[in-house]
C-alpha cells in the first residue's frame, strides 16, 4: 500500500496528539509488503523461545514459499496462516491488515459493502473477510475473560428488538451481558430461561464469584428455585450507591444499538453474537484505543469452524 509520507506520523504537521487510534500511515509503514505481514504473523505465533515441537531444538526458520517456513533445526514445515483468520486466503495480506485497521478505528463497525468498495474486492470476498475478522475478534476476547474465578460480576439480560432476519420468528433476541471493572462480555441466549442464563454465564466467566444486577427481570431469571448455585443479588440502586463506578453494560448497549439499527440492518439472528463480539472488542478498549489495532494483530488464535460459536447460541442456522 503506497501510503508513506516518508516520516513518522508523529512528525506530520497534521498530527493530532489527542487522537487515540492507529493511523493509516503507521500501518502502511509497518506493513508495506505482504512479506512484512506474513513475517509478523510468523513472529507473533512462533517467536517465543519455546523448543521445536518436532525435535526439541530451538526454533529458527527460513522462508520456503510465500506462505511456508522451514524450521532450521529439523526442516519441519510451518504454515503460519493455516487455521488463523487468514486461513486459505487468496487475497493479499496487506488488504487484511488494512481491513483490520478499519475494524479498530471505526466506531460504527465495518460492513461488507464498505470493504467491497474500499478494497476493490468482490462482495463475496468482502463478506468472508468481515466474517473471519469478527471470528478473530471474538476468539481474542475469549482469551481474557472479564473476571478471574471468584470475582464478583454484574449481569443483565437485555431483550433486543428489530434484529432483522429473513425468518420473522427471530426478529428479537435475548442477550446476557456481564461486566466487571468497565469491561463487558456478552452472549446471545436462546430463550430467557434459567437454564440458558446459567449456561451462558458459566461459559463467559468460568468460575465467577457472586453475581449482582440492577435489573429485576434478570434477578428473577437467576434466582432459580433454590436448587442451583448462581443467583444474582438484586441491587436496584447500585450505581446511585457507587457514584464513581460506570454502568458499563448500559454504556455498551447504547454503543452497540445505534450502529446495529443504522449501519447493519440485516444482521441475522445467528450472526448477532459475532457483531456483539466486534463491538465488545472495541468497547473494552475505549480507554486505551490506541492499542486496539495492535491487539487485533497481537495474536492469531486458531479459529475452528464451529467451535467459534458459543454453544448456547447454536440454535438457528438461517444464514
Ligand atoms: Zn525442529
Amino acid at each position: 500500500m503506497p501510503f508513506n509520507l516518508g516520516y513518522p506520523s508523529s512528525q506530520s504537521r497534521f498530527f493530532r496528539p489527542g487522537y487515540h487510534g492507529t493511523s493509516l500511515q503507521e500501518v502502511a509503514m509497518r506493513f508495506s509488503t505482504d512479506d512484512a505481514c506474513i513475517e509478523h504473523v510468523m513472529q507473533t505465533r512462533f517467536a517465543q523461545e519455546l523448543p521445536c515441537e518436532e525435535c526439541g531444538g530451538v526454533r529458527r526458520w527460513s522462508r520456503r514459499t510465500s506462505t511456508q517456513y522451514a524450521l532450521r533445526c529439523c526442516g519441519a514445515v510451518v504454515s503460519p496462516l493455516a487455521g488463523t483468520v487468514f486461513h486459505h486466503t487468496k487475497l493479499p495480506l496487506r488488504l487484511w491488515f488494512y481491513a483490520m485497521l478499519h475494524f479498530a478505528n471505526s466506531h460504527a463497525g465495518v460492513n461488507s459493502g464498505f470493504l467491497e468498495r474500499h478494497l476493490g474486492i468482490s462482495y463475496r470476498a468482502a463478506f468472508h473477510m468481515a466474517h473471519r475478522i469478527r471470528l478473530h475478534l471474538a476468539a481474542l476476547e475469549r482469551m481474557t475473560p472479564i473476571a478471574t474465578p471468584g470475582q464478583t460480576v454484574e449481569v443483565r439480560v437485555e431483550n433486543l428488538y428489530r434484529i432483522r432476519s429473513d425468518t420473522s420468528g427471530h426478529n428479537r433476541a435475548n442477550v446476557l451481558l456481564a461486566a466487571r471493572n468497565g469491561r463487558v462480555a456478552c452472549q446471545v441466549i436462546g430463550v430467557s430461561r434459567h437454564r440458558s442464563v446459567y449456561k451462558a454465564i458459566a461459559t463467559m466467566v468460568p468460575g465467577h464469584g457472586d453475581l449482582h444486577t440492577t435489573c429485576y427481570r434478570t434477578a428473577r431469571l437467576f434466582s432459580d428455585y433454590g436448587s442451583r448455585l448462581p443467583q444474582a443479588t438484586y441491587l436496584p440502586t447500585y450505581y446511585i450507591d457507587h457514584p464513581n463506578e460506570i454502568d458499563a453494560i448500559k454504556g455498551f448497549m447504547s454503543y452497540f444499538l445505534w450502529p446495529l439499527q443504522t449501519h447493519h440492518k440485516y444482521v441475522s439472528h445467528s450472526y448477532l453474537w459475532l457483531y456483539l463480539s466486534e463491538f465488545q472488542f472495541r468497547y473494552n478498549r475505549r480507554n486505551h484505543s490506541a492499542q486496539t489495532y495492535w491487539d487485533i494483530i497481537g495474536a492469531f488464535p486458531i479459529l475452528t469452524s464451529q467451535g467459534d460459536m458459543p454453544v448456547s447460541t447454536a440454535t438457528t442456522k438461517d444464514h
